[in-house]
């Protein structure tokens, strides 16, 4: 144990030994420390020196040659430059006031041009001096530039010095850190050696630290260098501003010596105007004075003229008072004339009222001559007239041969026509033909003539002749979408009369009667049955009348509708075949017109009789009997009688046998006299109907012919034919034994007598 004791001593011992000499070491590091904190901390102020030093140095340079040197410069010069420009405008203004004074006083003066000359000088100043003063204009802006770049230099300046004072901070923090790391090393022994080994470390930073921040100190004296130059060269440009500003400035003054140069010629110039006006003036005076000396002596001689003319306006006057009298008695004046005007008109107007009396007795006195020629043309042109008409064929003619077209016309002559029968052509020669095409309207154009003139109190008689389906009916009555005559000349009657109601009251009374069998019925009578009796007027006047036929007075065509409606209603009723009856029937309508002339009184009264007469065809040939018989012979008879009436009419023969039928004894007084008759001879074109065709044809043209032979000749051949010589006549044909002749007139014709007249007339 004392061994170990001892051992343990001794270790002691050694371990206290090292200790010491750890102690050691530990204060000679902290010596060591110590003198390096010292050191850094040298250092640290050297560099705080320094940078104070600098920025020092650069507040120096800056009062030395910065921004606010070169400022009061440019102020200067900006004042000097505002100066400068005052003064401009004041010459300005000056030469305007000049220019004013010289070209008011002399606007119309010879020195114009030269004054233009002075002026166009004055304009050249003024454009030298503008551009003086853009020149210094110029120059401000380059002054300018230079104080920006001089502030800019500036604001690098202040940064370069914020980031010292930032660096500086930054290594007074280290410093204060590496204080503070000692301090902590001191009291931790065993992490001192670490630390000092950062502290080295960090020192060696901050040498570095150090060499950059005098490098960057090396580079921002370099800079402080170049801004030195930078000023200086702007210094010198300033300087050769001012030069230049110096010599704009001597230019000005030379302006301004050459203004007051013009300035002085132009108040001699106006000295000079001023002297020419003056004497002008006087010239003026002196020719206004002898002007005036004139215009004195115009006075004087108007003078007198206004002394001769006073005379003339009291003329004057007098005419004007008495032409406002005038005026003032003019209403009066004009009251009398229009009074005497009036007076005048009316005897005028009187005047003109007889003249017109006077006029109207001589038209009726020729109304009266005109109707007289018209009787006479009429007469001349013969009152009796013969048309021809062909109906177009019928699907009621069949078919073939037999509905073969038989009938030709002339292109030529519309009153031919050309008939061909068994192989022969016969042709006819009657006052108008109407061909199959012929319309309605175009027949009736030809007979309306006819049917004015029982207004003017003609009795008018119009006829349809022809066997039974010829056309008959069609032509005299038609259809309702087409009428015949009827209707047609009803209308016509109509719309004359109404023409002429202003001097004259017509009445249009009808009536329609039926000869059938030699007996007339009443058609609108209330006993159609009832036979009629024809009767001379007991009055002496030789009229006839039928005492008991029924007469409508009618005024416009719907009342002649119903009128025919009823008498229509009648035939048909009575009858089961309308048709066949009508065709052995005369169908009568009577118009009877009656006028008064109001004016006149004269009083008129015309008859139209319309007649479809009964079938012409020859029955009695084909050997009828009983009752066919007697119609056929009565209508044999009636239309045999009316032949020998017309022709006893156109021969102008003493005797004309009216009382041979009732027909014609009916029509006595609208057959005779100035009466007008037409014959409407229908015939049909077919093949089979050719042989009536032919006796129809051949009636008409007896009929139309009679008239042109002389007086004598017609004595001498007396009668008209009756129908069975007709009959007898047609080629190949020959009377009938035992058919009675109808016509008891004086000079009875035989059948070869009528033959030969019609053979004479027919061959011209
Ligand atoms: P009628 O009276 O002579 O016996 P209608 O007048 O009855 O003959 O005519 C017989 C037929 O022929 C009728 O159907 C009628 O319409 C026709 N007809 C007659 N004439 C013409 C004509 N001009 N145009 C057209 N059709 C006609
Ligand atoms: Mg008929």
């Amino acid at each position: 144990v004392m061994a170990s004791m001892a051992h343990l001593q001794k270790e002691k011992l050694r371990l206290q030994e090292e200790l010491l000499e750890l102690q050691e070491k530990l204060t000679a590091q902290e010596n060591n420390e110590l003198s390096l904190s010292f050191q850094l901390q040298g250092q640290v102020e050297t560099l705080k020196a320094k940078l104070l030093e600098q920025a020092q140095e650069i507040s120096r340079l800056r009062s030395e040659l910065g921004g606010t040197d070169a400022e009061k410069h440019r102020d200067l010069l900006a004042a000097e430059n505002e100066r400068l420009r005052q003064e401009m405008k004041a010459c300005e203004g000056e030469l305007r006031e000049l220019q004013r004074q010289q070209q008011a006083p002399c606007r119309d003066c010879p020195h114009l041009q030269e004054n233009a000359e002075l002026q166009e000088q004055l304009s050249q100043l003024q454009r030298e001096a503008e551009e003086t003063r853009a020149k210094l204009v110029e120059l401000d802006l380059e002054v300018q530039q230079k104080t920006n770049r001089l502030a800019e230099v500036e604001l690098r300046l202040k940064d370069s010095l914020a980031e010292r004072a930032e660096e500086e901070e930054r290594l007074s923090r280290r410093l204060r850190d590496s204080q503070e790391t000692i301090a902590s090393l001191k009291s931790q022994p065993q992490q001192i050696k670490y630390i000092i080994k950062t502290v080295e470390v960090e020192s060696v930073k901050a040498k570095q630290a150090l060499c950059e921040t005098q490098s960057r100190n090396q580079y921002l004296l370099e800079q402080v260098g170049m801004q030195k130059q930078v000023l200086k060269e702007m210094e010198q440009q300033l300087q050769s501003s001012q030069k230049t500003e110096a010599q704009l400035r001597a230019q000005i003054m030379m302006y301004e010596a050459e203004l007051e140069r013009a300035h002085g010629q132009m108040l001699e110039e106006m000295q000079a105007m001023e002297e020419e006006k003056n004497h002008a003036i006087e010239e003026a005076f002196s020719r206004a004075q002898v002007e005036m000396k004139a215009v004195h002596e115009n006075l004087a001689g108007v003078r007198t003229n206004l002394l001769t003319l006073q005379p003339a306006l009291r003329t004057l006057t007098h005419d004007y008072n008495s032409l406002k009298r005038q005026v003032r008695d003019f209403p009066l004046l004009l009251q009398e004339t229009l009074r005497s005007a009036r007076a005048e008109i009316s005897q005028a107007i009187e005047e003109v009222h007889s003249t017109n009396r006077e006029l109207l007795r001589k038209y009726r006195r020729e109304l009266q001559l005109r109707k007289k020629c018209h009787n006479e043309l009429v007469r001349l042109k013969g009152n009796i007239r013969v048309f021809g008409r062909v109906r177009p064929i019928t699907k009621e003619d069949g078919e073939g041969p037999e509905a073969a077209n038989a009938v030709t016309f002339d292109a030529d002559d519309d009153a031919v026509l050309h008939l061909l029968h068994k192989g022969k052509q016969v042709s006819f020669e009657l006052d108008k033909v109407f061909p199959p095409q012929a319309s309605q309207e175009e027949v009736f154009q030809e007979v309306q003539a006819l049917v004015t003139s029982c207004i003017d109190g003609y009795n008018v008689c119009i006829f349809a002749y022809g066997q039974t389906g010829a056309g008959k009916t069609y032509t005299m009555e038609g259809t309702a979408a087409n009428p015949g005559i009827n209707q047609r000349a009803l209308q016509l009657l109509f719309s004359e009369v109404r023409g002429k109601a202003a001097d004259w009251d017509y009445t249009i009374t009808v009536s329609a009667a039926e000869i059938y069998n030699e007996a007339l019925r009443d058609l609108l009578g209330k006993e159609p049955q009832e036979k009629l009796e024809i009767k001379l007027c007991p009055d002496g006047s030789g009229q006839l009348y039928v005492p008991g036929l029924t007469e409508f007075r009618v005024q416009s065509v719907e009342d002649i509708n119903k009128v025919f409606e009823s008498g229509h209603i009648k035939r048909v009723t009575e009858c089961t075949n309308l048709n066949e009856h009508s065709s052995r029937s005369h169908a009568l309508l009577i118009v009877t017109v009656r006028g008064l002339d109001r004016s006149t009184g004269l009083r008129t009264t015309g008859k139209l009789n319309l007649v479809d007469l009964a079938g012409s065809e020859r029955v009695g040939r084909s050997g009828a009997e009983g009752s066919r018989l007697r119609e056929a012979q009565h209508i044999n008879k009636s239309l045999s009688a009316l032949g020998d009436v017309i022709y006893a009419l156109r021969s102008r023969q003493g005797h004309v046998p009216f009382r041979n039928s009732k027909l014609t004894y009916l029509l006595q007084d609208s057959l005779s006299g100035d009466s007008k008759t037409l014959m409407m001879v229908q015939v049909s074109p077919a093949e089979k109907n050719t042989s009536e065709t032919l006796c129809s044809l051949k009636f008409a043209e007896r009929v139309r012919s009679v008239e042109l032979g002389p007086v004598s000749r017609k004595a001498e051949l007396g009668s008209w034919p009756s129908q069975e010589h007709l009959e007898g006549d047609s080629p190949g044909s020959s009377a009938p034994p035992g058919r009675s002749h109808a016509s008891p007139s004086p000079g009875q014709l035989s059948s070869r007598s009528a033959s030969i007249r019609r053979k004479l007339h027919t061959s011209g």
